[in-house]
């Protein structure tokens, strides 16, 4: 654990019970220091079924459950969910990221999270997903919020993770931990566009598989 005085957080509307949709092993170890050092009773939900090629899928998910088994967390394993995935995404292949295909995206996660926590006794639930700065916290938010309005005494937690030291706290148990580094959003159109950006300014592919942090790579 990070060894800092931390503000104690409380989850919104009185809530007890916390399921935490989570992406990644390195959006989601700082987002698990915080709640653990408030004592706050929760569960890791890794629903992802956005994220192209199974390997990388694999990658990021083992990352995840090798670190809430570092501190005995509950974490749920949902389904791999492909089909579901592309056919929601059909007509948007050729959006940009953080657009209405991201919408989709989040939504569809959220959807899950939320119908999840609502079958299990989880009244809040929120996710790692708006830590990082590549990603648009009031689409994130908005999303969460829309997935949690449809179940009665579920709320969405709208907590800021990046502020107050958290983006560098992110990077350095990343770095402490030697997390895999995934070096793209999670799809295949963002694997392709972020392909795309790499060779017109003079870098490799991205090969699955091989960065992690804390070795010389940020
Ligand atoms: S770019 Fe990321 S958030 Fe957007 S659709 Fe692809 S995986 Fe989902």
């Amino acid at each position: 654990m990070t060894d800092i005085n931390r503000e104690k957080l409380t989850l919104p509307n009185n809530g007890k019970k916390l399921l935490l949709h989570s992406c990644c092993a390195p959006c989601s170890g700082e987002v698990m220091e915080a709640i653990i050092a408030s004592d706050i009773d929760f569960t890791i939900f890794f629903y992802n079924p956005n994220i192209h090629p199974r390997k990388e899928y694999e990658l990021r998910k083992d990352e995840n459950i090798r670190f809430a088994e570092k501190y005995n967390i509950p974490i749920i394993d949902a389904d791999y969910d492909t089909d579901n995935w592309y056919a929601r995404a059909k007509g948007m292949e050729f959006e940009p990221e953080r657009g209405i295909r991201c919408t989709m995206c989040f939504d569809m996660r959220f959807e899950r999270t939320a119908l999840y926590a609502y079958e299990h006794g989880f009244d809040t639930i929120s996710s790692s997903l708006g830590i990082s700065r590549w990603k648009n916290f009031e689409q994130i938010n908005d999303c969460g919020e829309r997935a949690a309005a449809k179940y009665e005494g579920l709320t969405y937690w709208t907590h800021n993770w990046r502020k107050k030291g958290g983006s560098k706290r992110m990077l350095d148990i990343s770095k402490r931990e030697k997390f895999y580094m995934q070096e793209y959003c999670g799809c295949a159109y963002s694997l392709r566009d972020t392909n795309h950006w790499r060779l017109q300014n003079g870098r490799e592919r991205i090969k699955i598989g091989e960065k992690y942090y804390g070795e010389d790579n940020g």
